[in-house]
């Protein structure tokens, strides 16, 4: 480790962290606690999170101290895990609809505003506070540190698009790389020659951490494989990709050029942090954070994911359905991680292709499709209302009738449908505003 490493972690990040009025890294090491614990202990410490939780409810959130009476909860004290069920499940129009009485009396100068998009519907104003914050960052540094990377150790961020340079932001990115450590690299209008100045870069300052959206990181790895050695010796300690799904031939690519462990985080904005991978591959939910519950389970045990944040005082989220779906698996994991663990996640629900009758088909099923043809560089496909597709794609060479037969045949398979496919060659393919991009969007509705 550097001595500037060292500095950092011990001085500077603690610092930051502090007057930011964040207790990080005091929660940080409490969470490196946890990991030695058994599930025992580990049930009764978040059961107990939760207890604590709904008497914070009920003495200060309106709404739920309507919704505690209304199920006659008399002492928190007896309340079960599996007592969770009786409370009602929030969504988005709850939030909306209840206003301030979601939020907690007192609690209203504490509050961080925080605004969440989505594809559908108008963006949703909702609230969290700095101990929630510190909670989520804790659980992000305990996640590196079962890969052996550790605060204050350098990285490198591809994240977002450019932020404005005013004055403050310059001043900001250089308190960030000479103190903190950490770089951000625009993930957006990624060129060749701005892909190769990051590789130089990434050689130069050997980041042991390097985050960001897979779909990015997987284009740096594809100019790394095409140029052998322009790494030279270095190779980062782990790579975490977060916000989008990570196929398993981005994974893969990743892995052939920077030859370390590739781990996913799974979190959002309203949800909180609520899944990371292990080094054994699990995906592990951060259980002192959330408690995860799966709404109306199909044959595979595959259902809507209901979040529960017991670090949310300000605004408590309780079974809120966060839009993603996916299982848990209930056996453990060879870590020895008590923590529980997340069996599949699919994304979003507007992540599925519709097919016929209705039936959702996981858009996954259509990206394995598309990878068997090789010329396509990249690709986008959008299936409309109709069902039928557009696939924009950027190919290595003209595709052959063969190829356009295989990929129409392949997607009308997979919904059990006939439906038009529509082939659109294109220079680029832009991401979404946030930088992140999608490879299937569907506007079909089941
Ligand atoms: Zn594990």
């Amino acid at each position: 480790m550097s001595v500037n490493e060292i500095i950092s972690r011990h001085l500077f990040y603690p610092v930051h962290e502090r007057l930011r009025g964040r207790s990080t890294l005091g929660q940080w090491r409490r969470l490196r606690k946890n990991d030695r614990l058994d599930m025992a202990q580990f049930e009764a410490l978040r059961l107990d999170k939760l207890r604590r939780l709904l008497a914070h409810c009920r003495e200060s959130v309106p709404y739920y101290q309507q919704v505690l009476q209304d199920i006659g909860l008399d002492d928190v004290r007896d309340f079960q895990l599996a007592d969770l069920e009786k409370l009602p499940m929030l969504d988005r129009d709850v939030l909306r609809t209840q206003g301030e009485d979601v939020q907690a009396r007192g609690y209203q100068h504490k509050l961080i505003p925080y605004s969440t998009g989505g594809s559908t519907g108008e963006p949703l104003v909702f609230y969290t506070d700095k101990h929630r914050e510190s909670c989520l960052n804790a659980q992000k540094l305990r996640a590196r540190s079962w890969f052996g990377v550790h605060p204050g150790d350098r990285q490198v961020d591809f994240w977002g698009s450019p932020i404005e340079m005013n004055r403050q932001n310059r001043i900001r990115q250089l308190k960030d790389r000479w103190l903190l450590n950490q770089v951000v690299l625009s993930a957006s209008h990624l060129t060749e020659q701005r892909i190769a100045g990051y590789v130089k870069f990434l050689h130069q300052f050997r980041p042991r951490l390097i985050y960001g959206y897979p779909t990015v990181i997987y284009r740096v790895a594809s100019y790394i494989t095409s140029h052998p050695g322009v790494l030279g010796s270095y190779r980062p300690r782990l790579i975490v990709c977060t916000s989008e799904m990570l196929l398993p031939h981005l994974r893969e690519e990743i892995i052939r050029a920077f030859a370390c462990p590739v781990a996913n985080e799974y979190g959002s904005r309203d949800g909180g942090m609520i899944a990371y991978e292990c080094p054994q591959g699990s995906l592990h939910i951060l259980g002192e954070q959330v408690i995860v519950e799966v709404d109306k389970p199909d044959n595979d045990g595959v259902g809507d994911l209901l979040i529960t944040n017991l670090d949310g005082y300000g605004m408590p989220f309780i079974r809120y359905r966060i839009g993603d779906r996916g299982a848990l698996d209930t056996t453990s994991c060879a870590c020895g991680l008590p923590l529980p663990r997340l069996r599949e996640l699919q994304g979003r629900a507007n992540d599925f292709l519709v097919g016929r009758n209705g039936r959702l088909v996981h858009s996954s099923t259509a990206n394995y499709v598309l990878r068997g043809i090789p010329a396509l560089k990249q690709y986008q496909l959008r299936q409309r209302r109709d069902h039928s597709f557009d696939l924009y794609l950027i190919p290595s060479r003209a595709l052959t009738e063969t190829e356009k037969k295989t990929i129409s045949d392949g997607l009308n398979n997979i919904l059990d449908e006939i439906v038009p496919v529509n082939f659109h060659v294109t220079d680029s393919i832009a991401p979404e505003k946030s930088g992140k991009y999608r490879w299937v969007i569907s506007e079909a509705r089941a």
